[in-house]
């Protein structure tokens, strides 16, 4: 287990939403897609952020740390720890629907990409606030059909990218996107008698130490750690659990 960050120099930023920046490291990283790495952004935070590409993370602008991010260049460097987490979990030839929504597909264009490399017919649903924020679409083009939904109807069906789904009979299910989406998902696939163990979700917990040791990122009630007992977990796992009603924030308190 690697614990202390080491140095990764930006060699190249690119915009790909108005929200969404890729940095690209001069560094590669062996990864599962759904690992993630911490990026420690100096003199700020140290904050986790899944692989989007073997030397590529990709972030949406929101709060300090991220902010900062956007302010390097090009040269400049941050520490990075990892990978870290479990990853997804695919089989090869398997049916596979993907059902991203915002930035949520950082770590489901490369799990995409792998899928369609191992012989899955992959199916991608893909969702955003509105046109100009979908991300990888391309990338998920490449590797299979794509369907797309927006909140505001700019492209796509105009509404939620669960309302996409129908056929889900052989399906493995895959996604990661705002909480409430991937909740709805789960309550829909458990109404329709969905095999849960046939999905996996890539949740989005507090995560301090990455290593399994403090605990702030426990999910209720198995004690699970999101750290490195996922981020990503089976649907059959958490339809009990407290996903989709409340987390932990920063101090441990549950939001
Ligand atoms: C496994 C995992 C993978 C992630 N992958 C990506 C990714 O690929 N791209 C991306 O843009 N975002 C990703 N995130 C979310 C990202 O970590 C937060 O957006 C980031 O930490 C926000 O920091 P901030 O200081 O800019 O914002 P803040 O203003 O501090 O917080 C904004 C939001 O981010 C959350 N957050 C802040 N610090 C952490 C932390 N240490 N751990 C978890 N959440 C935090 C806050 O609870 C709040 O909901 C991932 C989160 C997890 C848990």
């Amino acid at each position: 287990m690697i614990m202390k960050p080491s140095s990764a120099t930006i060699v190249e930023i690119r915009e790909e939403t108005p929200s969404v920046r890729s940095f690209v490291f001069d560094r590669s990283f062996d990864f599962t897609p759904g690992q993630y790495v911490m990026v420690w952004i100096r003199g700020v935070d140290e904050v986790p952020m899944s692989l989007s590409d073997r030397n590529t993370i990709t972030v949406q602008r929101v709060g300090n740390a991220t902010r900062a991010l956007f302010e390097l260049a090009p040269g400049d460097t941050v520490g990075i720890r990892g990978p870290y987490g479990n990853g997804f979990e695919i089989s090869n030839h398997d049916i596979v629907t993907i059902v991203s929504g915002g930035v949520g597909a950082a770590p489901l264009a490369p799990l995409a990409e792998s899928a369609h490399d191992m012989g899955c017919d992959v199916m991608t649903l893909l969702g955003a606030r509105t046109a100009t924020e979908l991300l990888f679409q391309r990338r998920f083009e490449n590797s299979g059909a794509v369907r797309i939904a927006t909140d505001d109807g700019s492209a796509g069906l105009h509404g939620l990218v669960t309302d996409l789904l129908d056929e889900t009979a052989g399906c493995n299910i895959y996604s990661c996107g705002p909480e409430p989406m991937m909740y709805a998902l789960l309550r829909r696939l458990d109404e329709a008698g969905f095999d849960l163990d046939h999905s996996q979700f890539s949740l989005h917990r507090y995560i301090k130490c990455g290593l399994g040791v403090c605990g702030a990122c426990c999910i209720d009630p198995s004690g699970e750690r999101a750290c490195v007992d996922g981020p990503v977990f089976r649907g059959k796992g958490l339809i009990d659990s407290e996903f989709g009603r409340y987390r932990r924030g920063a101090d441990g308190c549950t939001l």
